[in-house]
């Protein structure tokens, strides 16, 4: 045992492996499908490597964490709650008169594909509708923004498809937020009616409210303030959330605009968080504490 842990500890490798038990090492990606907590591992060594390309602050690996410990609680899936939240998103983002989806370093790790893909889903269901301003521009805006990282992020997401990433020229600036993080675009965040926030701070998602913006969210803490400042909240895994958010668009392209009003308003936050808290305590009894076989 004791030759087996300095054989782990004195390894140069312990920095980029994780290792699961064997006295060998064990790189993330050879992970058999079969390991209980394979989607999250690989979600980690995602951040990890996005960390060592310029693209995710340290802090964001922190914050990640934080989400982690709500979606244990949650069981790891997508509620019905998520999937109506989802629902209602959807209505107001192919209402919107211009949208924008704001991207930060953990988004563009985690799911630059899955945010490309709902951007180009929300713009053709919105060209399909005849909308004058169809598309959803993807911005980038960063808590802890360098020019630097900006770049590398939007480099991301232009090498997962993205055509125009906005956020590396910004023109204005979203008022009561001091430094860089209140940087943004007049053709994104500052010309916009209904803006996608996934992981955002709640410093900013109360700003961009009170801006007079549609806020919408994703955030597995349904107790946060970015939570509770949103319009619509998503309380699921970012990447578990955004195929859900581009389904529920497709099914909802063709519409009426009363039926989409109807859904946007009929959807209440407050209560939505107060389920899947609920949720969340009523599971804490029934968690099974005997050891795992
Ligand atoms: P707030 O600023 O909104 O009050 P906070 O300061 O507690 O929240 P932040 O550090 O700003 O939290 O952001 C971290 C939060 O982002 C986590 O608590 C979690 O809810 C959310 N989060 C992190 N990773 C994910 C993820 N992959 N999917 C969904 N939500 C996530
Ligand atoms: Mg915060």
């Amino acid at each position: 045992m004791l030759i087996y842990l300095s054989f782990c500890f004195s390894s140069k490798a312990m920095e980029s492996h994780i290792y699961v038990g064997q006295p060998f090492r064990c790189p993330m990606t050879d992970i058999p499908p079969s390991h209980p907590r394979r989607a999250s591992l690989l979600a980690r060594e995602r951040l990890v490597e996005g960390v060592r390309a310029g693209i995710v602050s340290e802090a964001g690996l922190i914050a990640h964490g934080r989400g982690e410990a709500f979606d244990y609680l949650l069981g790891e899936r997508t509620t019905d709650e998520a999937v109506a939240a989802c629902r209602a998103a959807a209505a107001l983002l192919l209402l919107a008169r211009r949208p924008v989806m704001s991207v930060n370093g953990n988004v563009a790790a985690l799911a630059a594909e899955q945010a490309v893909a709902l951007a180009e889903t929300v713009t053709g269901a919105r060209a399909s509708r005849g909308a004058a301003e169809g598309a959803m521009p993807l911005e980038v805006n960063l808590f802890h923004r360098t020019e630097e990282r900006v770049r590398r992020v939007a480099d991301r997401l232009r090498a997962a498809g993205a055509r125009d990433v906005l956020g590396e020229a910004p023109d204005a600036r979203v008022p009561g937020l001091d430094h860089a993080r209140a940087l943004c675009s007049s053709q994104g965040v500052g010309g916009a009616d209904v803006v996608l926030v996934p992981l955002e701070d709640g410093d900013r998602a109360e700003a961009l409210r009170r801006w007079g913006r549609t806020v919408v969210a994703v955030d597995l803490n349904p107790m946060s303030r970015t939570s509770r400042a949103a319009h619509v909240t998503v309380v699921d895994e970012l990447t578990r959330a955004l195929p859900v958010l581009a389904r529920e668009t497709s099914a909802l392209a063709g519409a009426p605009g009363g039926g989409l009003r109807a859904i946007s308003e009929g959807f209440d936050n407050a209560a939505c968080l107060r389920a899947v808290l609920g949720r969340m305590v009523a599971r804490v009894p029934e968690v099974d504490l005997g050891p795992p076989c």
